[in-house]
């Protein structure tokens, strides 16, 4: 399994991509006890200030639907006012159907979800969310008011470039660029130890070189990482999770056009070939695989894509 990593390693880009996964991951992890601390006393609060929402429970089921929400009862009408009204930027959209209205006012994480991007509904509970979610939410909720949000939002933007690298590659010059930007965010949050520590292993995985040590035939005992030597599975893991983070912006992004634009046959088409070069991953990304099957079955049965740079047209038959 680690030999076919430690070939994958040997490409800069790709290295430098599952570096800045790694790096992402790794502020998730610190910044979830306390996100997770700061919700549950904006929860608190709002159920403290607003008697309305002290009122036991709904009684009509109500539930909202993707960036909809209309048909609210008085009680989830009133949580729906008080959320947006804690907003950072109202003329955001929102995508309402990441909860389940009727559970606002037994949990924190009920209402954290409708400050995060699309796609949460099915997450149970704050350790499962992405740092994309995490960001968002300290983003646009105004319990976080003392970070500096140009900073949260930098490193939104860096995230969304390793998502939608249809190489899935970086080069050395952007992680230098992002390692400074995860410096300037990880001082707003200086005052969680999680961070301090993390901070400090995060400078040294991007700015290290992984280096392959191998010390029997075939195989990879440990990857060199500064001067520790660090688990070739860590690195693997955070390699899938990044993955498997990719695969699901592409469907999403797929799902959300009714046109394929070109960049997303060719990000296809990169998956394939990693899949193809790499069976350990092939066999363990079951998940993924369908999804991609499916996408391609959906574009075989008929759908036009279109480059939207000069209208040329594309069809994944001809590819
Ligand atoms: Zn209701």
């Amino acid at each position: 399994m680690q030999s076919e990593l430690s070939v994958r390693l040997n490409d800069e880009g790709y290295k430098n991509w599952i570096k800045a996964g790694f790096c992402l991951q790794k502020i998730r992890d610190c910044l979830l006890r306390f996100v997770n601390t700061e919700m549950e006393k904006f929860h608190q609060f709002l159920l403290r200030t607003n008697s309305v929402l002290q009122r036991e429970s709904c009684k009509k089921f109500c539930r909202a639907q993707g960036t909809n929400f209309q048909r609210a009862c008085s009680l989830c009408g009133e949580w729906k006012r008080e959320i947006l009204n804690h907003h950072t930027n109202q003329n955001n959209v929102i995508y309402w159907g990441n909860c389940s209205p009727p559970l606002w006012p037994k949990y924190a994480w009920e209402v954290a979800k409708v400050y995060m991007p699309r796609g949460q509904a099915n997450r149970q509970g704050l350790e499962n969310c992405d740092v994309a979610a995490l960001l968002n939410l300290i983003n646009s909720c105004d319990q976080f008011d003392f970070v500096e949000r140009q900073k949260v939002i930098e490193i939104i933007k860096c995230r969304n470039d390793l998502m939608h690298s249809v190489e899935m590659r970086v080069s050395t010059k952007w992680l230098d660029n992002y390692r400074q930007k995860i410096l300037e965010l990880l001082q707003e949050f200086q005052h969680i130890p999680e961070a301090k520590a993390a901070n400090k292993v995060i400078q040294e995985i991007a700015s290290s070189d992984w280096q392959v040590q191998i010390t029997g035939t075939d195989a990879v005992d440990a990857l060199k990482f500064t001067d520790e030597e660090i688990d070739a599975n860590v690195i693997f893991n955070a390699e899938l999770e990044l993955i498997r983070e990719w695969v699901e912006e592409l469907c999403f992004a797929v799902e959300e056009q009714e046109v394929l634009q070109i960049q997303h046959l060719n990000s296809l088409n990169t998956f394939k070939e990693l899949l193809k070069q790499n069976k350990e991953l092939e066999s363990v990304l079951h998940q993924e695989v369908e999804q991609l099957y499916n996408l391609e079955k959906k574009l075989k049965s008929g759908m036009r894509t279109v480059n939207d740079q000069d209208g040329e047209e594309w069809n994944l038959e001809e590819k």
